[in-house]
Parts: structure tokens; sequence; C-alpha cells
């Protein structure tokens, strides 16, 4: 599942992970992981050969957590550092982080690597153009950029969204694209129930035709 920034990919995706009983990947938190990283150890998130150095050394390690929904985690020496990488200051720096093709390569590897947990519901921003390309399970989340803005300040987030799309789109290394293949769902105007009950029904008929 890819898509724009704020257009509901987490809440379905782990809406679907849940009722489908796979595990949920959020691959944003990975790249937000290294960005807080690399703020913390005063790495210069513009400096391209200084964010390859930092995630070539870094003591990370992939798990899967049971709780409400299974979820991948990446841990940082052992930690999970699920609040500090929803701070302004880590999502600014986090398209620059995640334009580095050496980081890009690192973090498709690791994401693969997943599907030793089992079935999963991966979302970001390269999932069907880059990281599992084979999959026919494709969606592409969008919504207006008023109705996105809204999302994300009633999380307590000021942010500007289109210029952090823009970033991603236009980046050389595995852009933010429509893959090809990919069903789009714009889901301004509606509630994570009806969208992801909508991707649920896709899902199923996708796997039905593929049957046939
Ligand atoms: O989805 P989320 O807003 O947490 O993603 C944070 C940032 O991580 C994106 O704006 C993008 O720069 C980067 N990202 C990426 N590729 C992915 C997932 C996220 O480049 N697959």
């Amino acid at each position: 599942m890819d898509g724009t920034s704020a257009s509901g990919k987490s809440t379905n995706a782990k809406l679907i992970a849940k009722t489908l009983d796979y595990v949920y990947v959020d691959t944003g938190a990975m790249y937000r992981t290294l960005a807080w990283y690399c703020l913390k150890q005063n790495v210069d998130v513009n400096n391209p050969k200084a964010v390859a150095t930092a995630c070539r050394k870094w003591k990370t390690l992939l798990i899967c957590n049971d709780g409400d929904i299974k979820a991948v985690r990446l841990l940082v020496d052992n930690h999970y550092p699920e609040k500090e990488i929803r701070t302004k200051e880590t999502a600014a720096a986090v398209p620059h982080v995640a334009a580095v093709p050496k980081v890009r390569d690192w973090m498709k590897k690791k994401q693969r690597e997943c599907i030793q947990f089992g079935n999963l519901v991966m979302e970001g921003r390269d999932i069907g153009t880059n990281v599992f390309p084979e999959t026919d399970f494709k969606f592409y989340l969008d919504a207006h950029l008023e109705e996105r803005t809204k999302r994300r300040q009633a999380d307590g987030v000021q942010e500007d969204l289109a210029a952090r799309d823009q970033r991603d789109s236009q980046r050389a290394a595995a852009p933010l694209m429509i893959a090809l293949g990919a069903r789009i769902i714009n889901n301004s105007g509606e509630t994570p129930q009806q969208t992801s009950e909508r991707i649920i029904g896709m899902v199923r008929e996708i796997m039905t035709s593929a049957r046939r």
C-alpha cells in the first residue's frame, strides 16, 4: 500500500491487517527511525555520505510485536522510538534521509526480510514499485490536500504535507509513484471503516480471480 502523506495508509493498513490476521509493516516508521537516529547522533541529514555511513553502522533488530495487531518494529540499540519518530523535527528530516540510495537499498532488504513473520500488509511510498513489485495486491491511497492536512492536525502535528509529498515524488531513488497495476483509492470523505472494507473487497476479488 503506497500513497501520499496522511492519505490514511497507516489507519487502513492496520484495520486490514487486523481483519485478515496479517502482520502490519509501517515502512515510514523505519525511515523515521533512521532520521531520528541521525538527529540524535548529530549526523547532518543533508550529507548523503554521512547518512549512508550511519545507516551501515547502526545496531538494529527487526521484531514482530504481538499486540492488538501483529506489527513489525525496527529496534535501535534494543529501543523502539515510538514517540520520538513522530515529532515535527523528525518529519522534516526524513525525506532527506529517505532520498539516499544506500539507505533505500538497506531498507528494501530489511523490508523484504519481514516476510519471515508471515503474510504482510506493508505501507509506504515504494512498496508496489520497488520493495515487492511482484505482488498482485497493490493499492495507491490519496485524498484531497485539505482533508489530509486536517487529519494530521487532528493527530496534533502541523506540517507542510505538500512539500513532503513533492520531495518524495521528485527524488531520483524509488520516488513515490503509482505502481503498475495498482488500484487507486481516493478516500476523501470516507471513514477508515469504509475505505478498509473497500480494499478488503478488492483483495478478495483478486484472490478469487487468481484461483480461476
Ligand atoms: O508514512 P510516513 O509519513 O511515516 O513516512 C515518512 C517519510 O518516510 C516519507 O515522507 C518518505 O520520505 C519516507 N518513506 C519512503 N519510503 C517508504 C516509506 C516512507 O521514502 N516506503
